[in-house]
């Protein structure tokens, strides 16, 4: 199959957003997440910082990608469409299962050892919207969308840690924006 044709960015952006909301998943529920795991870190720590926070990283093309991978796959198992054995293992969300999880954790590398060890804390301790995702009850299948948010929840801390050194150790808002554009490449 040769099919080339140019696929915007913006396009990819928009389509894993749209995702994410056809999900039941809004930024605030991601950022509440962030915020439970950055405020003991962090006095000065909003709500508005998180929400920033998610939708930066939301900017990222890996995330994107990891988004748009991992919901379909959901997706096509709820509606039974997958070839066995891999319908009955996502549809189970079987545990020796760790693809969703290989996924999400690929996604975290981009912002290095602190969305590592925030990712692998979340994927044990369900927060908040992750617990609600990670429920197995109901025709929804989530196998992979609450790894993927764990991911995003992960990367949004580790972004406002980093920040957060950055300002406490004096940096100009231009030095920061530009760490903040390379970040999110
Ligand atoms: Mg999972």
């Amino acid at each position: 199959m040769t099919i080339h044709s140019h696929i915007r960015s913006q396009d990819v952006e928009r389509a894993a957003r749209q995702r994410l909301h056809e999900r039941g998943v809004s930024i605030k529920d991601v950022a509440e997440v962030v915020f439970k795991m950055q405020a003991p870190y962090n006095d000065t720590l909003t709500m508005e910082d998180c929400i920033e926070s998610v939708d930066r990283v939301l900017e990222k093309r890996e995330i994107q990608h990891a988004i748009l991978v991992g919901v379909e796959l959901d997706v096509l198992a709820e509606k039974g469409l997958l070839s066995e054995p891999l319908q009955s293992l996502i549809a189970q969300d079987e545990g020796l299962f760790g693809v969703d999880e290989t996924i999400a954790l690929g996604a975290a590398l981009g912002y290095g050892s602190i969305a590592v060890t925030t990712y692998g804390h979340l994927d044990k301790q369900k927060v908040g919207v992750i617990e609600k995702l990670d429920t197995k009850e109901g025709e929804r299948c989530h196998t992979f969308l609450d790894d993927i948010v764990g991911s995003i929840a992960a990367n949004a801390s580790s972004r406002i840690a980093h920040r957060h050194r950055d300002i406490q150790d004096g940096m100009s808002d231009e030095d920061i924006v530009l760490r903040d554009e390379e970040d999110r490449l």
